[in-house]
């Protein structure tokens, strides 16, 4: 079994609803457990502007499948809570779910950038992370005590 880190964000349809529902639906993955999750955290959305704040939240897994395998089940979820890819970049989402960190692996492919490359940069992730696991060490080496800023909690 492997520690997975999963960052939630949804701005779109209820998002506090869609982020409870997806934590239901990511116990249903097979071949793996939520161990834990964060409270659900508000954060300006980035990208277009003019877009609802998002809700996000972080997800502790443990899995025995592939980063590729457990990439697919997420964007499964995605698109079977409704979620459509079309048009720009970071616009309004029903639901997000991004591998933040999967073990200890290093991966650089088109399909799967592995940890995922904003992971240092994006408050909305670090803080509901440190709330998870604050004595974590980030892949980088550094602690994540360090990087948490406040941010509003929801619930
Ligand atoms: P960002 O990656 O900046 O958070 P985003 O989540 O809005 O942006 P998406 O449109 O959801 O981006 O995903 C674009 C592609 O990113 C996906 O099709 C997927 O193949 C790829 N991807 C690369 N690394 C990861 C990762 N660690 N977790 C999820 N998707 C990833
Ligand atoms: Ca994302
Ligand atoms: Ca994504």
């Amino acid at each position: 079994m492997t520690n997975v880190y999963i960052g939630l964000g949804s701005n779109l349809n209820n998002p506090i609803y869609q982020l409870r529902k997806a934590l239901q639906i990511l116990e249903t993955i097979p071949a793996t457990h939520l161990q834990n999750h964060s409270s659900l955290y508000r954060s300006k959305a980035i990208g277009p502007k003019n877009q609802p704040d998002y809700i996000n939240a972080v997800a502790v897994l443990s899995t025995k499948l592939s980063p590729f395998n457990l990439l697919k089940k997420l964007q499964d979820i995605e698109i079977e809570r409704g979620r459509t890819r079309k048009g720009k970049r970071w616009q309004a989402r029903i639901l997000d779910l991004d591998i933040l960190i999967y073990g200890n692996m290093r991966l650089h492919t088109p399909k799967l950038i592995l940890p995922h490359p904003e992971l240092y940069n994006r408050m909305f992730v670090l803080k509901p992370l440190y709330e998870c696991v604050p004595n974590l060490i980030l892949p980088n080496g550094q602690r994540l005590i360090k990087k948490v800023q406040l941010l509003p909690e929801v619930t």
